[in-house]
């Protein structure tokens, strides 16, 4: 069962496909293929496959360990999840569908990866 941080039960659920590198983009797919995950607390399967992760220490050079952790934070308290829980995607997605709202405002705001994930109708729809 692959570990996820905070930020990624949301951010995943608009995956299409693009990424940092092949391996990344692998990384991603097979986690989404798995019906369960546990909830990490920082560094999970995702982070093992990206480019920017500079280990343990120093944790993620793209936008900077403390602010990940912050929004990792800010995930968990939407979603009403704590590390440690095994969940789905199907009841990630049932709790984002209405608490998405507050994290287009504080996060997708200043992603670069907004304009893949607008592209999303769930992205559009979801509240
Ligand atoms: S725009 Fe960025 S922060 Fe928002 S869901 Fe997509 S990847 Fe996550």
């Amino acid at each position: 069962m692959p570990f996820l941080r905070g930020h990624h039960l949301i951010c995943l659920n608009f995956f299409k496909g693009e990424g940092y590198s092949k391996e990344f983009v692998e990384a991603l797919f097979s986690v989404l293929s798995s019906e369960k995950f546990t909830i990490s607390e920082g560094f999970d399967d995702v982070c093992k496959a990206c480019p920017g992760w500079q280990g343990l220490q120093k944790g993620c050079s793209t936008y900077g360990e403390d602010y990940i952790r912050r929004i990792d934070s800010l995930a968990l308290s939407l979603l009403k999840f704590k590390p440690g829980d095994k969940v789905s995607w199907n009841e990630v997605r049932e709790r984002l569908k209405s608490t998405i709202g507050n994290w287009k405002k504080e996060v997708c705001s200043d992603c670069e990866w907004v304009r893949v994930c607008s592209e999303s109708q769930e992205w559009r729809e979801w509240k």
